[in-house]
């Protein structure tokens, strides 16, 4: 794989590995906020609402009382005095009076000499009372009143009244409106016509979005009375602005993290091929050896070579982490050469002095669709003082997948001597038959069925079936990975001659494995 393609690859999928969280975090954050706006915008029509019936109950009520009282003459002093009453009585009336044509004549402040003019009526609710909605009169020509009449009587309110609600924003627009005629009572803010038209039914609200403002109409149960409050965008805005000011850094940070992790990782999976070329010439390679038991008499038959790999700081790396690169690379040839070479100088005293003893040495795949290693094995066995029978090649099921050129290297080998085991056995796909057609000598049990002995686990029989098959295939059994004496006694049982494991002894240099050996075999002797 090109390099500059993987790195590309890698921080486009780091860059959406982070993007997209954020950019959800960002839509969430976005959706509450327009939630919670709206429900602020719900919130201030419902204010809105309750204040503007409290002033229609408080209107309704003053003007019954007016009524109901029956005065001759309505600017009479005794109704005079009821008119301050009410007012007194009432927060939201500023005044209270009695109207005769189009002029108040008289009301909670006195006489008012010849009238003051109202002006005409500019609607009559579905309720009979006639409303005024601008109205300047003189004793406050500040402001104007919006006076509601019925029956000869008028009460006055200022008419920013309904919609002056203390809010902490400024930008806030707040309506009252008739929803008869559709039209505007009382404003504050900029109110567009068409939000009066999203008509709820009484005693209910309706909210939407329109354009760049969030609108929340509510309408009142008792008066024909609809109130308005639309809150701005920018506030949503703002919300959205400000979570993506605490997301985007904190995506910017973990993506630049997760992009360099991986590539971290990416890059030493692809420097893995040069650095063991630099390993292989700076021979940071050796071997140990884990000895083969024979299961009967618990002598030291033989012992497997075992690649490890120190690099220059110290670390040791995993022959599963580095073969398989090696295998995929094409490096695995050169590993196995540097295997054969070291068994070489190492295990030549050994085969002096313990003239039966072998050293198994794996082989990879790759090792097998070529005559190289074949000939390398063949040259080490002329080479060590010992013979032939001094040497056991381990080959995996996946090594004798490219059956001709494996077979005819596997035949070579056994025709001079050399003895051929199948590693991992069980862990591929060979079949009985398929593996009857390549001479072996040796099947080694998997850890992982070894693992099973003993235990529930459904495999556990498979043991016993590999067992069967070895035997029909007349192979020696090496079971690899022994721990337990339960799994040695359970092997030795079922007639498997020899055995690999913790329980004997872990893989060790040359030197010890030739002290332990002198040692064990002068036991076995005594
Ligand atoms: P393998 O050939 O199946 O080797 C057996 C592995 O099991 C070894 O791991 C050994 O240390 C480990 N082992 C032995 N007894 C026990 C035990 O009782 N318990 C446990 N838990 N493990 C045990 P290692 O040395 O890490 O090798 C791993 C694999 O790497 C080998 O599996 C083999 O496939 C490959 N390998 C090692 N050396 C070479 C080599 O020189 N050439 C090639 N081509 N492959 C090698
Ligand atoms: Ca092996
Ligand atoms: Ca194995």
């Amino acid at each position: 794989m090109n390099k500059r393609f993987v790195t590309i690859v890698t921080l486009a999928v780091a860059l959406l590995a982070v993007a997209g969280p954020i950019l959800l975090a960002i839509q969430i954050a976005s959706k509450e906020g327009r939630d919670a706006e709206t429900n602020r915008a719900l919130a201030y029509a419902k204010d809105v609402l309750s204040r503007s019936d409290r002033i229609a109950a408080q209107i309704d009520s003053g003007i019954g009382t007016l009524v109901a009282a029956r005065a001759t003459d309505p600017c009479s002093e005794q109704n005079l005095a009821l008119m301050r009453r009410i007012d007194l009585a009432s927060s939201y009336i500023q005044a209270i009076g009695h109207v005769s044509g189009d002029r108040l004549a008289c009301s909670s402040l006195g006489r008012h000499g010849e009238g003051l003019s109202l002006g005409p009526v500019e609607q009559i609710a579905s309720t009979g009372s006639k409303v005024r909605n601008n109205v300047v009169l003189p004793f406050a020509t500040e402001t104007s009143f919006i006076v509601i009449e019925r029956d000869g009587y008028a009460a006055i309110i200022h008419r920013d009244l309904p919609v002056d609600t203390t809010t902490a924003e400024k930008d806030i627009s707040l309506a009252t409106f008739t929803p008869d005629n559709r039209q505007v009572r009382a404003a504050r803010g900029s109110i567009r016509p068409e939000w009066i038209s999203a008509l709820p039914r009484p005693g209910e609200t309706t909210t939407f979005l329109d354009g760049s403002y969030i609108v929340a109409v509510a309408m009142s149960t008792r008066y024909a009375t609809g109130t308005i409050a639309a809150l701005p965008m920018h506030h949503l805005d703002e919300r959205t602005r400000s979570a993506a000011m605490v997301l985007v850094p904190f995506g910017v940070v973990a993506g630049v993290v997760l992009a360099f992790a991986v590539l971290y990782l990416a890059r030493q999976q692809l420097a893995m091929p040069a650095v063991l070329k630099v390993a292989l010439r700076r021979k940071e390679f050796f071997l140990v050896y884990q000895p083969v038991v024979d299961l009967q008499t618990g002598r030291w038959i033989g012992a497997e070579a075992l690649i490890r790999w120190r690099r220059p700081n110290g670390e040791m790396v995993r022959p599963d982490v580095f073969i398989p690169v090696a295998e995929d690379t094409g490096l695995i040839e050169r590993i196995t050469q540097r295997v054969i070479e070291i068994v070489a100088r190492e295990a030549g005293d050994l085969f002096k002095r313990h003239p039966d003893f072998h050293i198994a040495i794996n082989l990879s795949a790759a090792d097998l669709k070529s005559p190289g290693a074949g000939e390398l094995l063949l040259q080490l066995a002329r080479d060590v003082s010992g013979g032939p029978h001094n040497l056991i090649v381990e080959a995996t099921e996946r090594g004798f997948m490219q059956a001709d050129v494996a077979k005819e290297v596997i035949r070579k080998l056994r025709a001079s001597g050399i003895h051929v085991a199948i590693d991992d056995f069980g862990t591929g796909y060979s079949s009985l038959s398929y593996l009857e057609t390549f001479e072996l000598d040796f099947l080694k049990i998997d850890k992982s069925f070894v693992d099973t002995i003993g235990t529930e686990a459904a495999t556990s029989t498979v043991v016993l079936h590999i067992i069967e098959m070895a035997k029909a295939l007349k192979l020696e059994m090496i079971a690899e990975g022994v721990e337990t004496e339960a799994q040695a006694k359970f092997l030795r049982e079922r007639g498997v001659q020899y055995a690999q494991g913790w329980l004997f002894a872990k893989p060790m240099a040359m030197a010890d494995l030739a002290d332990n050996l002198s040692i064990v075999a002068d036991a076995v002797h005594a």
